[in-house]
């Protein structure tokens, strides 16, 4: 459920069987959630809302409403060039080393810039294009490598090497950005 609120803009409302009174936090998009009891309203929520709303100004740092928006907005355009473009430039990795994996995924984590399962999966953080492009293909190729290894150890860096000599230089240069949107 979501509450629309004139000060705190979108609020989060997260209904919890285990939950036994309502408790406040900040989500990852800085928005404030609150955890209920599975048979709370919409009404009382709203109501617990505002006869708390001193204790939270001063306690709870809520990102400004139109923050929000535009973080929102942010993450949707970059969704979309994402979808655009990752997938083809996986492909084309693939293709031309001889990898085959199953599929791609679009993820949005803030603390990793792609993964491979076991399942022969990709997932590649949509932060991906906000970074330059060597280091965009770099991470691209660090987790096709992962098909063949699925571990960090000398022959998986040994494959990541053969198919991106700057690879140690690219690594280190990707510490500089944040993945999270
Ligand atoms: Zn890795």
């Amino acid at each position: 459920m979501r509450i629309n609120d004139d000060e705190f803009g979108e609020v989060i409302v997260k209904k919890s069987s285990l939950a036994k009174n309502i408790k406040f936090s900040i989500s990852t998009s800085g928005r404030l959630q609150m955890s209920v009891p599975a048979y709370t309203s919409a009404f009382l929520a709203k109501r617990f809302l505002n006869s708390n709303r001193k204790m939270i100004r001063e306690k709870l740092p809520v990102k400004d409403p139109s923050e929000q928006r535009a973080r929102d907005y942010q993450k949707k355009v970059l969704m979309k060039k994402a979808k655009e473009y990752l997938p083809y430039r996986l492909e084309y990795y693939a293709k031309l080393y001889g990898y085959s994996f199953d599929k791609c995924r679009m993820s949005h984590a803030n603390t990793r810039w792609g993964s491979c399962s076991s399942n022969r999966t990709i997932s590649l953080n949509i932060g991906l294009m906000k970074v330059p492009e060597p280091l965009r293909d770099y991470v691209i190729l660090h987790e096709l490598a992962h098909l063949n290894h699925m571990d960090h150890s000398k022959a998986f860096w040994a494959e990541v090497a053969s198919h991106d000599k700057n690879y140690k230089l690219h690594e280190k240069r990707l510490k500089m950005f944040n993945p999270g949107v």
